[in-house]
């Protein structure tokens, strides 16, 4: 029979992939925890209208991306295409805010973008997603950039570029988007089409545009720095201190505007080498009106989304964890010593030790190259003989030694190696 594929765009993750992805998402609780974070969990379906109003109309993402649909003909849902508007959402409608004063959130999972397919792309994306809401204190700015960067260090990332910049706040921002406006159409003619489109809807996205003759245009754009007012300079200068004090390497980036539009003040991407170029694995900035527009108070919130299979992809096999195969394999010979080593094998696992088994009864060649290839830490080689005199062989296969143990204390041996 003919087989079902998965959808085209969307991807299985398969181990050993899987260990790598777990290794992720638990050294990324693990910060988070230290740093003050809790876990949110938000539903992947959502109203359309809570992207069109929290990412803004004239995205590329509302506009062409999003897996929009009629639910049963009612009502218009969207698969999820980014974190951050269900986590407002989330704090508005349960009024975290009522709850303390700073709140800071996580969350993983998988998005949904109708991207065109590319290499290393997929419809289906995963993100981890990180959001502090409260006042809007360059500290926290800071203190999050600076776990951005130990996060992404416990991994041992090396040439990770921190880019930031400001887009100022509604006090400052329109004026430098009229000049803006004012500078593109004096170049309309050399912009692609979707900038020309964009001069009057969403002119700053003209700043995120990889054609090659609109990021030339672009480098002679009036720049933020020159618009921006006494307080967002000041806020930006402190989120700088406090780089500086903790050595964090940075660049101020200008022509950094990031594809959302609710974006204000603080801004920034980690880049490092990937694919051959220096590609972005990691954006965000801080949003000082989204809470609002999402119909909550007026708090501030800053946030960032890590792609998780591009950070899959940056970190090495050797990082994850030592010990990834089994404690113990245990190869029966035999019908009895089967049935011997399937009981010890399910008591142990059931006390919390990874023990693998051959239920074939293969030769103990073609067991101990399976223990091998597992990867595991010992091997225990049980056949009718030792049964009979009831103790077997342990053998350690790192060390490459190995000794009789008595099958009558057999778990309580295990149990005080494997601690
Ligand atoms: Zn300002
Ligand atoms: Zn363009």
């Amino acid at each position: 029979m003919e087989i079902i594929t998965a959808v085209k765009g969307f991807k299985d993750i398969l181990p050993p992939e899987t260990d790598k992805w777990r290794y992720i998402e638990d050294t990324a609780k693990d910060v988070f925890r230290a740093f003050g974070y809790s876990e949110i969990r938000v539903p992947l379906l959502e109203k359309t209208e809570l992207f069109r109003r929290g990412i803004g109309e004239s995205t590329d993402i509302v506009e062409k991306e999003m897996y929009t649909f009629l639910d049963r003909g009612e009502e218009s849902l969207t698969l999820r295409p980014e974190a951050t508007a269900s986590v407002i959402r989330a704090y508005v409608e349960h009024t975290l805010h009522a709850v303390e004063s700073v709140t800071k959130l996580y969350t993983i999972g998988p998005m949904f973008r109708r991207d065109r397919p590319q290499k290393g792309r997929y419809r289906q994306f995963h993100q981890i997603d990180v959001e502090i809401l409260g006042p809007d204190d360059p500290h926290i700015d800071a203190e999050l950039l600076l776990m951005v960067i130990h996060f992404l260090g416990r991994f041992g990332l090396k040439n990770l570029n921190l880019e930031i910049n400001s887009l100022g706040c509604l006090e400052c921002r329109p004026a430098f988007r009229e000049a803006v406006v004012q500078f593109l159409h004096g170049s309309e003619e050399e912009l692609c089409g979707d900038c020309r489109r964009r001069i009057d809807t969403n002119p700053l996205r003209v700043f995120d545009c990889k054609m090659e003759k609109c990021r030339e245009i672009i480098t002679k754009a009036p720049r933020l720095m020159d618009f921006i007012c006494v307080s967002c300079r000041e806020h930006f200068a402190q989120v700088i201190a406090c780089l500086t004090l903790f050595e964090i390497p940075y660049a101020v980036n200008p022509n950094m505007v990031r594809g959302l539009d609710y974006y204000t003040r603080t801004t920034f991407e980690v880049t490092t080498e990937f694919l051959g170029a220096q590609n972005a694995i990691l954006g965000g900035g801080r949003y000082d009106h989204l809470v609002r527009d999402l119909g909550g108070p007026d708090v501030s919130g800053i946030g960032f989304a890590i792609g998780m299979e591009r950070l899959a992809a940056l970190i090495p096999e050797q990082a994850k964890n030592a010990a990834e195969g089994p404690f113990l394999f245990i190869a029966a010979l035999g019908e009895k010593a089967v049935d011997k080593a399937f009981s010890l094998c399910n008591r142990l696992r059931m006390k919390g030790v990874r023990v693998e088994m051959d239920y074939h009864s293969r030769s103990l060649k073609s067991q101990m190259k399976k223990a091998d290839k597992l990867n595991s830490a010992f091997a225990l080689i049980l056949g009718e003989r030792e049964i009979e005199e009831n103790r077997a062989l342990l053998r350690n296969m790192r060390a490459s030694t190995q000794e009789e143990i008595s099958l009558d204390e057999f778990e309580e041996t295990i149990m005080k190696i494997a601690r």
